[in-house]
């Protein structure tokens, strides 16, 4: 790549707001399109929100995609990208990321735009692995067989970054068997009933494409990555353990641990997102798994795309208020 462009992309943190259709409306007002905003008026304090981006409730999965296809399609120039989706657990961050099969999201808008351009362009050597951090324990999704914990370590010492024991990567020859190959690790996403939605997840789930060029030019023999993270509930800990506990059953203490470490790697996320913006120099990766794992695909040069979802039901304003502070710390 040329270093201009590097240059401008290093440390690239877009926010992105969507907010999910139903009314009534808790928020106070909202101005979509770039450089948007959010009002909210909680506990009498009203607070106006500044986004990269805001889509309104009836936005359609193509206007979301729109905004994101430039990033992705950097990938194929060697550039890291990483889509995130945020939000309390119901606010449409699967369907955002996944989308219903008549009307698809990011994931399989992203690998279609990929491979329509490299079909177009040099050739490629796509590698997929996918995997999902739950309890802080990372599990690869495309294993063949059972499901098997993993060990996250340290790379070789020079070359950063980390390496995960025993992680598959499947060479993907084309986008159907890249299809295939995702709805066979959704498929093997852990699944566990929670307080705040019976079906939700409460794993982040990982999904690491990387492009290589067949025959690279001289001296630019970097891959691409686009990692697509689909992200566990952002809702607080406490209100997750106090429904819990109010409905009793053997599970509560799980459930608690669970809520708890999510959290844990939803704050350590925005901690290493927030140094990487400030340009502090340390940037805190080893505080949690899911930072450990995006280290490499954090670091300078790379772009960081955060899908901010958001419930405008007035009884989830304060996670609607949690949200976007999260939001105003990382940009
Ligand atoms: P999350 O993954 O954040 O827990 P989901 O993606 O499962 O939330 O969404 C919760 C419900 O809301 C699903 O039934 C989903 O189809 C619906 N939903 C979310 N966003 C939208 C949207 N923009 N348009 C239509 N339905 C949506
Ligand atoms: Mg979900």
């Amino acid at each position: 790549g040329c270093p201009g462009r590097l240059l401008e992309l290093k440390g690239n943190i877009r926010v992105l707001c969507r907010l999910r259709p139903g009314t009534p409306s808790s928020l106070v007002s909202s101005e979509p399109g770039p450089g948007g905003t959010v009002t909210t008026c909680y506990r009498g304090r009203r607070h106006c929100f500044s986004l990269d981006w805001v889509f309104p409730p009836d936005a359609s999965q193509e206007e979301v995609f729109r905004e994101l296809e430039p990033s992705v399609l950097s990938c194929l120039q060697g550039y890291s990208v990483c889509i995130f989706t945020y939000g309390q657990t119901g606010t449409g961050k699967t369907y955002s990321m996944e989308g219903p099969p008549e009307d698809p999201g990011i994931a399989p808008r992203a690998l279609q735009s990929l491979f329509r351009e490299m079909r177009t362009g040099r050739q490629h050597r796509v590698t997929l692995s996918m995997v999902e951090i739950y309890n802080e324990a990372v599990r690869d999704l495309l294993a063949p067989g059972p499901p098997q914990r993993l060990a996250v370590r340290q790379g070789p010492a020079g070359q950063g970054g980390i390496q995960v024991a025993g992680l598959t990567y499947w060479d993907v020859p084309n986008l159907e068997t890249l299809h295939q190959m995702l709805s066979l690790g959704r498929s093997n996403r852990a699944t566990a009933a929670t307080a705040m939605n019976q079906h939700s997840s409460r794993s982040h789930a990982l999904v690491t494409l990387t492009l290589r060029a067949a025959c690279p030019p001289r001296g630019s023999g970097t891959a691409g990555t686009l990692h697509l993270v689909d992200l566990a509930g952002s809702e607080r800990a406490w209100k997750a353990g106090a429904v819990c506990r109010a409905q009793g059953g053997p599970d509560d203490a799980q459930r608690l641990r669970e809520a708890r470490t999510i959290n844990r790697s939803l704050l350590a996320l925005g901690g290493v997102m927030a140094a990487l913006r400030a340009r502090r120099p340390h940037v805190p990766f080893r505080d949690s798994q899911l930072t450990r794992l995006l280290q490499p695909a954090l670091g300078p040069g790379a772009t960081a795309l955060l899908l901010l979802q958001i419930s405008t039901r007035p009884e989830d304003l304060g996670e609607t208020v949690c949200s976007l502070k999260f939001a105003e710390r990382v940009s």
